[in-house]
């Protein structure tokens, strides 16, 4: 009989995470999904529900849990301004306490554990495009150092223990990923602006609308991760994943009226503190080591997410 790796995926409810669930259980492994619910919704893993393959567990990575699992992918963690700056203090303990204690059990259980870090690590970046050696430009006391910082702090951990304990580690820098299963209420650019499309409102631009961000589709993150978790056992990374086309916030507004066929006009407004300029992986490193780029293009991806914002 074919031995089915036992996964556990927290943060499995969120948008990333329920999409690397549903692939998990495709290629035939065990899942547990570990969530407290913050910004997960059981909408996104209801079709998974059944499934004897498919666990749901509700619980906090703020507190210890156990379970025999092979592998870890640690994604606990509110991933939108809005969401994360909600609780700063918690986001914080979700990023050290929570890293710690899934760290933790990868080493009682010695399982391979993988880091959903993010491209936040470089703050408002001075080097341009954003290669892994750039160690970064946060801000340690403004509204997003909750987020950044704790990533950053989240990082240093997993790299003591892999030095102390000699754990398998992956760290990956995600880059603004986007599609389905988003938060429809979450406020990040993609999902904001779609439900502003759709719904004919005002699309709000933060800004001058001159600001850079990279998009990258679900799909192609998801390919990523995998292939990271199943690479070989001495690249830790970190590792750039993101799609390194870039385009200005107004070209994404312009973009989503376009392809919604919607009225709505652009309306600027006051720019977020600490709100960085330009963003643009370089996946060099990604193409090398784990024979990874992304194949979806911001049309065809702004076009599937457009389709699944239309039920809200
Ligand atoms: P999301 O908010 O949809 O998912 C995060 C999930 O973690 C949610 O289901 C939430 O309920 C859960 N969660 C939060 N705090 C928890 C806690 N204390 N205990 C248990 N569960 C908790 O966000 P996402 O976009 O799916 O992001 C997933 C991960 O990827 C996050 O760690 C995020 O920092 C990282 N990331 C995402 C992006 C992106 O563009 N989406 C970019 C960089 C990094
Ligand atoms: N943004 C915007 N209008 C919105 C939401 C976001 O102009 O309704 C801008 C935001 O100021 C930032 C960019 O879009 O410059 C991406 O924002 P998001 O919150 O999605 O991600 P992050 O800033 O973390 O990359």
């Amino acid at each position: 009989m074919k031995y089915r790796k036992r996964v556990l995926v927290t943060g499995g409810a969120g948008f990333i995470g329920s999409h690397l669930c549903e692939r998990l259980l495709n290629e035939g492994n065990d899942v547990i999904c570990l969530d407290n619910f913050f910004t997960g919704n059981k909408e996104n893993i209801v079709k998974l529900i059944g499934n004897p393959y498919f666990e749901l567990v509700r619980h906090d990575v703020i507190f210890p849990y156990f379970a025999e699992v092979d592998e870890i992918y640690n994604l606990a963690c509110p991933a939108s301004p809005i969401h994360y700056q909600f609780n700063a203090i918690k986001t914080i303990k979700t990023n050290l306490v929570g890293s710690m204690n899934m760290l933790g059990l990868a080493k009682r259980v010695k399982a391979k554990i993988l880091q959903a870090s993010t491209s936040e690590v470089y703050g408002d970046p001075e080097v341009h495009p954003q290669v892994e050696e750039y160690r970064g430009n946060v801000n340690p006391i403004g509204i997003r150092a909750c987020y950044d910082e704790g990533k950053r702090c989240a990082e240093t951990l997993f790299f003591d223990y892999h030095r102390s304990h000699k754990l398998k580690i992956k760290v990956i820098r995600i880059f603004n990923t986007y599609g389905p299963n988003m938060h429809p209420q979450d406020g990040r650019v993609v999902s904001n602006f779609i439900m502003q499309a759709l719904k004919n409102q005002d699309i709000t631009i933060y800004g001058d609308g001159m600001q850079t961000r990279s998009f990258c589709y679900v799909s192609d993150l998801v390919d990523g991760m995998i292939k990271m978790i199943a690479s070989r056992d001495d690249f830790t990374g970190p590792v750039n994943l993101g799609n390194p086309t870039e385009f200005t916030i107004l070209e994404l507004a312009e973009k989503i009226i376009k392809l919604s066929g919607s009225k709505s006009k652009i309306a600027f407004r006051p720019l977020p503190q600490d709100d960085p300029k330009q963003r643009k992986p370089d996946i060099s490193l990604a193409k090398k080591e784990l024979g990874w780029s992304p194949g979806i293009q911001l049309e065809e991806g702004l076009l599937k997410t457009i389709d699944y914002f239309k039920k809200f």
